[in-house]
């Protein structure tokens, strides 16, 4: 077990000062009605062993109850042995069930708990494949290992849940995470955009800030040997930041060119937007293919998406979206900005497809697959009708005011609207977000 604490009664905090606010409502599955909960930390505990080739893992999650239903977070891992507020639970109390296909599976814990008061969940588990749509599994070789979180927008439960307890994504909270390799019979690294304590060889202490949400966490370990690695202290703006590339054996663009790449990508977004929100360091896992992930102050990338997953430490893990339905806007800016997909006058004085990018299900957990190109259309409409100019500094000024916090789609909306004519943006809005002819 992890540091054992006490249940201690906290401050009873109304729901408009919890995370919660931004949850979805209560709702029966399986006969069972189930209510979001407020992570308040997670503590867990992994050990890899290159010689059984197992992986097992001892979490505490420690959390807030809305006591308007039962418990749900998502973990999509075999539990062996659980224990709620330090009595032993039944495991049949605790399964996933399936919320519907744009939603995928939750657990529910069936107790109703009482609110206002912290519960702390201890799980067992031996770290597997996650029961989730194209999760990859730990890859072992002979005294070797290589792990990758793996997280997509595109599925639903891909993010944390896959490997640890997590919520929604409209929840922020601290996550401390140890991990050790034993019987390692080569040196192996580990990528991620936690603050790290090294404990011994292969065991780190990650930290990862109350900020981050089950998207943010980064986290690949493999063998040094199939790696290049190069870091580079870059200045952007009055800002100091450590960029560290490391790049697979086979891509064959140098970790200069990437480095390269990189300052500028940084020095450009940190100019448009606002200065890098993600402290001092800026991590760069360089892969070949055609799949790219962004994390907070962090990315695993092709080479070509590069700029693109960097500008989302600004727009999508910088500013974050409160739920997968706000998720469009992080796409449609990135790919009308850095991309640079932007309407002629011409194209965006017709009136385009009415498209529904935000669905009405406020549980769903899939990026609408629209959001990129029609999404970016929106930002293309709105900089037709108020200019380009106007239009980014106004997104330049909500990423300052909300940047590594939570946002929803009506915040964006409102924002915008108090900006320029808000008739004009709701309109916009209307037919291009809420999908209304
Ligand atoms: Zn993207």
């Amino acid at each position: 077990m992890l540091i054992f604490f006490l249940l201690a009664p906290l401050v009873l905090q109304s729901l408009e000062a919890t995370d919660l606010r931004l949850a979805p409502p209560p709702r029966e599955v399986s006969g069972l009605l189930a209510a979001p909960i407020d992570i308040q930390r997670l503590r867990a505990n992994l050990v890899f062993d290159c010689e059984a080739k197992t992986a097992s893992v001892e979490s505490t999650l420690e959390f807030l109850s809305s006591d308007s239903g039962f418990p749900v977070f998502d973990l999509r891992q075999s539990l062996i042995k659980a224990t709620l507020n330090q009595k032993p639970w039944p495991l049949e109390k605790l399964r996933l069930h399936d919320f519907g296909r744009q939603t995928g599976e939750l657990r529910i814990l069936e107790s109703l708990l009482p609110s206002g008061v912290l519960h702390q969940l201890d799980l067992e588990y031996a770290l597997r494949k996650p029961k989730a749509p194209q999760a990859k599994d730990i890859l072992w070789e002979e005294g070797a290992l290589e792990f990758d979180f793996w997280f997509t927008d595109l599925l639903p439960g891909r993010y944390l849940g896959q490997w640890f307890s997590s919520n929604l994504i409209f929840d922020a909270h601290p996550f401390d995470l140890e991990i050790q390799i034993l019987h390692a019979k080569t040196p192996h690294r580990l990528v991620t955009n936690a603050s790290v304590t090294k404990l011994g060889n292969h065991h780190w202490k990650l930290s990862f800030p109350a900020d981050f949400t089950a998207f943010s966490p980064m986290v690949v370990i493999l063998p040094e040997s199939k790696v290049k690695v190069e870091s580079r202290t870059i200045r952007a703006g009055k800002k100091k930041i450590e960029v560290e590339v490391v790049r697979r054996n086979e891509v064959p663009t140098s970790t200069k060119n990437l480095l390269d790449r990189a300052e500028k990508a940084v020095k450009d977004f940190s100019k448009s937007m606002g200065p890098w929100p993600h402290g001092s360091q800026c991590k760069i896992f360089i892969w070949t293919g055609g799949r790219s992930m962004e994390y907070d102050g962090a990315t695993t990338s092709s080479v070509g998406a590069l700029r693109h997953e960097l500008f989302h430490s600004w727009y999508g893990r910088g500013v974050k979206p409160a739920s997968q339905n706000d998720a469009w806007w992080d796409e449609a800016f990135d790919v009308y900005f850095s991309d640079g997909m932007r309407l002629s006058a011409k194209q965006a004085e017709i009136p385009g497809q009415a498209v529904a990018l935000f669905s009405d299900d406020p549980w769903n957990r899939i990026t609408h697959p629209a959001s990129y190109m029609l999404g970016s259309h929106v930002f293309g409409r709105l900089s037709f009708v108020f200019s380009a100019k106007k239009l980014h500094s106004w997104m330049a000024e909500f990423f300052q005011i909300n940047q590594r916090k939570v946002v929803t789609t009506k915040d964006l909306e409102n924002f915008l609207a108090k900006k320029g004519k808000s008739d004009d943006v709701h309109a916009i809005f209307s037919r291009y977000v809420y999908g209304k002819k």
